[in-house]
């Protein structure tokens, strides 16, 4: 295939692109395939001789819509939405047409110098106090990780960069239950270990009680542990909980521990300012993890670490191989000195697209609306027969049961099979329960409600 060829072949994806987004309404939204039934289809190898583009296309069309879960169909509820607006599309073709590796300035000048500003713009966007400068990661696991790696290294005096942990002092990093799974890996990576992750009990509204993370740390202290940092929990996956920011990282800050705040979903929601009292002290905390590409409608893979000064984190993760100097310039930013892995896309296109196309104001239309629609579909599954709203709404992410454990899960079950919504569950004291998360970039008041009604057709 050649660059001209690629040309008209753009154009028939671009055409197969706007059939596919029109007619999402009229498909299931999880894949009601069964496991298997794709790689059966392929053959077992690759093929000697070149195939027809044409070819390759139409199998494309026959083999993988159908066998997709529809991430940007109108009424995907599931899990956090991973949007992708139309602007956020054309920068990712305009990214993929350079294909550079932005790991250095030199590499990619543009790249690295729109995403400096972008990291302005986000920062003012979410009303982050001025001093916090950022970077973009492929995810949120990574930027927590390289959090975490940061408070490794800065609880063991540095010297685990060279020498590692082997004969160290057992490190200790305090998180609620409530905070996502990529706390437990980071942990795990990080050479600290699944045990020396404190689950620091929670109050009544599943924050994290500031008074028990004090005396977990001061026990730890008292037995010979070394605390090293705080995650902190603003939106979790579950029921969307909350830790007090300002009184955990005030803990943090008495015990001179490092803070990480993890707003990978919520974070988004911050650049309307009525919900910024959500994370009230976030100017407080040395790291700030949000996913644009969650409820910003800038696609997948977009993840944003704010750093209140990123040379601790650079002292972790930078390394200047010979073959990585950029001589004479050694004062400018690379930002892979300040992630995890070496190579870096040019991600920071799309946010500017998106942040121009739709503007601040039309992202916070989005971004009310969801939390209105959700606040209006609890009401109505909370006046149903037999259905309890188990949390209510934060932001637009709430969780109902219907009965009991066993009728909640087959409910669960048959929501998904019929199509026309997709939900996802969770375990929220001890019970079974489903999760409605409001959040697609398309949807409209009529399409949350299609919940409503399909839990009223097959209940
Ligand atoms: N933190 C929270 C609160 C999340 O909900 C998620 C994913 O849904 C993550 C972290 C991990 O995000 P990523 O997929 O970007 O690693």
């Amino acid at each position: 295939m050649t660059h001209d060829e690629l040309l008209e072949w753009s154009r028939r994806a671009a055409e197969w692109a706007l059939d596919y987004h029109n007619g999402l309404r009229d498909r299931p939204v999880r894949a009601q395939v069964a496991y298997g039934a794709t790689a059966a289809r392929l053959p077992a190898i690759a093929p000697d001789a070149p195939e027809p583009v044409e070819q390759i296309f139409d199998d494309f069309q026959a083999v993988v819509p159908d066998a997709m879960t529809h991430w940007q169909h109108p009424r995907f509820f599931a899990y956090f939405p991973a949007n992708a607006s139309p602007a956020s599309m054309l920068a990712e073709q305009l990214a993929n047409a350079i294909a550079a590796q932005a790991m250095l300035w030199q590499t990619s000048p543009a790249a690295t110098e729109i995403e400096q500003v972008m990291m302005t713009w986000l920062r003012e966007a979410l009303g982050l106090a001025d001093h916090f400068t950022g970077t973009i990661h492929d995810s949120a696991t990574t930027a927590t990780l390289s959090a975490v790696l940061t408070m490794r290294d800065r609880a063991m005096g540095w010297r685990s960069v060279e020498e590692g942990l082997c004969g160290g002092p057992r490190l200790r990093i305090y998180a609620s239950a409530q905070t996502h799974s990529s706390v437990d890996k980071a942990v795990r990576l990080a050479g600290i270990g699944q045990a020396n992750l404190v689950k620091v009990p929670v109050r009544d509204d599943f924050g994290m009680d500031p008074a028990a993370l004090d005396a977990a740390i001061r026990a730890d202290l008292a037995a010979g542990y070394r605390p090293a940092g705080v995650v902190i929990c603003c939106g979790g996956t579950s029921i969307g909980a909350f830790d007090p920011v300002a009184e955990c990282v005030a803990v943090a800050r008495a015990h001179d521990l490092y803070t990480h705040v993890d707003a990978a979903w919520a974070g988004s929601a911050m650049i309307c300012s009525e919900f910024r009292g959500l994370w009230a002290g976030v100017d407080a905390a040395d790291s700030v993890v949000f996913n644009p590409h969650k409820w910003l409608g800038i696609q997948f893979d977009c993840a944003v670490q704010f750093l209140a000064d990123p040379a601790p984190q650079i002292r972790s993760l930078g390394l200047r191989p010979d073959y990585l100097q950029t001589l004479g310039q050694d004062e400018i930013v690379n930002f892979n000195e300040w992630t995890v892995p070496l190579g870096r896309r040019f991600r920071a296109l799309k946010i500017w697209f998106v942040l121009r196309a739709y503007g601040l104001d039309g992202l916070r239309t989005r971004i009310r609306n969801h939390v209105t629609w959700a606040e209006e579909l609890a009401a109505v599954i909370g006046g149903m027969e037999g259905f309890e709203i188990f949390t209510p709404p934060a932001l637009s992410l709430f969780t109902f049961r219907y009965r009991d454990d066993v009728q909640t899960e087959s409910l669960l079950a048959r929501i998904n099979d019929d199509g026309r919504v997709y939900l996802t569950q969770t375990r929220h004291d001890g019970q079974f329960v489903i999760r409605v998360q409001v959040g697609q970039f398309d949807c409209t008041r009529d399409d949350v409600m299609m919940v409503a009604q399909v839990l009223s057709e097959i209940s």
